[in-house]
């Protein structure tokens, strides 16, 4: 059997996820999933139906019936799904993602699409707990609060978003971060084998080398 070349890579908001996982795959030649980009597109679903997004049962019905598909961007429906980054969004995707339907859901999109692309860097809150609890590498990000803050205040204003502020940025991630972290399934945890990395200070290629340079040791070792 050949084992799926996956690369987890875990965390809260704002830490760099993302930008790590394009530095890995790009050095591996591997296709980077953003895990965090279905919830959002199921939670544009859930807020385009009127649908109150604490109402468990209404979103575990719609979320159902909805298509995810990747062509080879994310689409909904057959659909671009619109502004993910939205404020609205961001308000409330933690609790779309609580529903145990919608996460299993979704979860099956992420194993199909991982098998398909023959292997990925994944990032999200449960990849190496929860998604893909065997991958090669698991990694788990972090970052102090106050430079977290500082890059998703500088990405809404990259966005337009120039009205909102640090406090306003801060309350936000800090209240995803609480309901991510004590929802009942798949809460956002430190996978106990994950290699933990700080981006606080460290550079992008650093932190990279470092990932890439476990999976090289992992892939000789197996
Ligand atoms: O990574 P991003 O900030 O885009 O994720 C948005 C939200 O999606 C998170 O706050 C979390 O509620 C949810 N999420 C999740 N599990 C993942 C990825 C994201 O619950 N694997």
């Amino acid at each position: 059997m050949t084992v799926l070349p996956v690369i987890a890579i875990d965390g809260p908001s704002g830490v760099g996820k993302s930008t790590l996982a394009r530095a890995v795959a790009a050095r591996l030649g591997l296709t980077q999933i953003d895990t965090g980009a279905l919830y959002r597109a199921a939670t544009r679903a859930v807020l385009s139906a009127d649908i109150d997004p604490t109402d468990t049962a209404a979103v575990a019905q719609l979320i159902g019936q909805v298509q995810f598909s990747y062509e080879p961007d994310l689409l909904l429906d057959g659909a671009d799904p619109g502004d993910l980054r939205a404020p609205e969004v961001n308000a409330a995707v933690s609790y779309v993602a609580a529903v145990p339907s919608v996460r299993e859901r979704l979860v099956d999109v992420m194993r199909r699409r991982a098998v398909e692309l023959g292997g990925t860097v994944m990032e999200g809150r449960d990849i190496g707990t929860v998604v893909f609890p065997d991958a090669i590498v698991k990694v788990y990000l972090e970052a102090d609060d106050d430079v977290r803050v500082q890059r998703r205040l500088a990405d809404e204003h990259q966005a337009g978003r120039r009205h909102l502020d640090s406090h306003a940025v801060r309350s936000g991630l800090g209240e995803r971060d609480r309901i991510d972290s004590t929802r009942e399934v798949a809460p956002l945890s430190v996978p106990s084998d994950a290699l933990r990395l700080d981006s606080t200070t460290a550079s992008v290629d650093d932190l990279a080398e470092r990932v890439v340079a476990a999976f090289r040791d992992a892939a000789e070792g197996s």
